[in-house]
């Protein structure tokens, strides 16, 4: 076993045990990216020398005894965390020559406890996407490869398709995402890996660039439950900079992953049995709950009657805040910048070279549904919807203590499919989204594999801050699942 195969718990104890240097443990990770980043990129910045400062920092620290929760734990972080001299581009070109001067609070968060940033991982412009296929720099493959039609090349999902394929291949022991409306718990669908959405609040906007500020969650991404919980734990608390922040302690949740599911009410949403899904993914949808039921949680029938609009209110609700956010790249204040002959000249030109296909499809929708003659009929029930569907989950949390559904209505496609189809695409995430309307957390666990050898998540959704729940839940999933696939390409494979 390589260093690059430990857990980030297992590289944590190895690292307080003296078994290996922070220092080991960064190059090795950084050779592997040197191997396999070529073909993957997943990351567009590797910090190397950076990241090798921070190892010998750590093990310094190690050595003095200054131990904290991520002393010397190497992370793939998400380039749409402003990082403090490290360039920032959102995926963009309009970003392109940004290097923040500052750095967001939660991988401040993540620093203050001891974490060593590889480099910025690759992502759908403006965290807009589904396949990780918008980014400017290019897209980025999933190292799941299927049995049959092994030369398909696969998205990693998205928008965090970086941050998944890293953490999958080994490239990293965990990394942070966003998920605005999917993008932590698809591509760790479709990747094999577990990633959370804490509720909303639990962790700090501040310093992370905005694609719809009410719907945005940054989160963590790690190959274990578990290590999500350590990773979820330094990135979360209070923030006086962001006026959105929650308030309230932060618990332990990597304690709560050992809490048992026995007597716990877990409900299964009917709204989400759709028509159309493949039979694999209902049938380990059942498999899940037997898990539970196994593990002595009592399965319950629950409904969530507006899911059905969860889609349509979300292309509503996130490009109009979108195209809001992102009037801001002027090419003025910073970024890309392209000459015009006068100012109006100059905004057009920047905007055109700066944003891509897609960032351009949501602010025409955007500004669109918030023009004066279109506001009531579409951002206004936009609006009234997205209350229905809280008080959904509201209801339904007064019978359960959690729910399990599907993460994703498909296993990872290929690069090039659901290209000519917008609709189509924005499909991946209705299973996920509804939760980023109503703000209540959720996790994508690797539950199993397809016929075609590829992963599969299972999605436990919880109450507003009772991460804890979500955690116990999905461990219990994990236990069960014993999910210990490999992807094809992955450091020392
Ligand atoms: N796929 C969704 C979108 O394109 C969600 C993206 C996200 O969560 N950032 O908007």
């Amino acid at each position: 076993m390589t260093l690059t195969d430990l857990t980030l718990a297992a590289a944590r104890d190895g690292l307080r045990a003296k078994q290996f240097t922070a220092e080991e443990l960064t190059r090795t990770h950084l050779e592997a990216i040197e191997a396999l980043n070529p073909r993957l990129n997943a990351y567009v910045t590797v910090s190397h020398a950076r990241a090798m400062d921070q190892a010998r920092a750590a093990d310094a620290a190690l050595a003095r005894g200054e131990v904290r929760a991520l002393t010397g734990i190497p992370l793939a972080i998400k380039d749409l965390f402003c990082t403090e001299g490290v360039r920032t581009t959102a995926g963009s070109r309009i970003l392109g020559p940004f290097v923040p001067p500052y750095e967001s609070t939660v991988t401040a968060n993540l620093l203050r406890d001891g974490a060593i940033f590889l480099g910025k991982a690759n992502m759908d412009e403006f965290a807009m996407g589904s396949s990780n296929m918008t980014s400017a720099w290019g897209a980025v493959e999933n190292p799941w490869k299927r049995r049959q039609d092994s030369n398909a090349v696969l998205v990693p999902g998205g928008s965090s398709g970086g941050s998944a394929s890293a953490v999958a291949a080994r490239l990293a022991l965990g990394a942070t995402g966003t998920d605005t409306g999917g993008s932590i718990r698809q591509p760790a669908s479709f990747c094999g890996i577990a990633g959370i959405k804490p509720t909303y609040g639990r962790c700090s906007r501040w310093g992370v660039v905005a694609f719809a500020s009410s719907l945005d969650h940054p989160g963590p991404f790690a190959r274990t439950v578990e290590d999500c919980a350590i990773l979820l734990g330094s990135m979360a608390g209070h923030d006086p900079k962001d006026s959105t922040s929650a308030d309230r302690p932060v618990p332990d949740f990597a304690a709560a992953c050992g809490r048992s599911v026995k007597g716990m009410r877990i409900g299964v949403p009917r709204e989400y049995r759709m028509d159309g899904m493949p039979e694999e993914i209902e049938a380990l949808w059942q498999q899940g709950l037997a898990w539970l039921r196994d593990a002595g949680a009592e399965i319950v029938d629950v409904s969530l009657p507006h899911t059905k609009y969860g889609l349509a209110t979300y292309y509503i609700i996130a490009p109009a805040e979108a195209s809001s956010n992102l009037a801001r790249y002027d090419g003025v204040r910073f970024g890309l910048r392209e000459d015009g002959a006068d100012l109006r000249d100059l905004y057009e030109r920047t905007r055109a070279a700066g944003f891509g296909a897609e960032v351009r499809r949501r602010i025409m929708i955007g500004t669109y549904v918030l023009s004066a003659g279109y506001y009531d009929a579409y951002y206004l029930r936009a609006q009234k919807l997205r209350a229905l569907v809280l008080r959904d989950f509201t209801e339904a949390f007064t019978k359960v203590d959690a729910m399990l559904t599907p993460t994703a209505p498909s296993a990872a496609f290929a690069q090039g499919d659901n290209m000519d189809d917008p609709i189509k695409m924005y499909l991946n995430d209705v299973f996920t989204v509804p939760l980023n309307l109503a703000g209540v957390p959720g996790m994508s666990v690797p539950a199993g594999l397809d016929a075609n050898g590829l992963p599969l998540g299972l999605q436990v959704i919880g109450k507003p801050f009772d991460e804890e729940t979500v955690f116990a839940v999905a461990a219990a999933v994990e236990r069960a699942a014993k999910f210990d696939a490999l992807p094809a390409l992955r450091a020392g494979a």
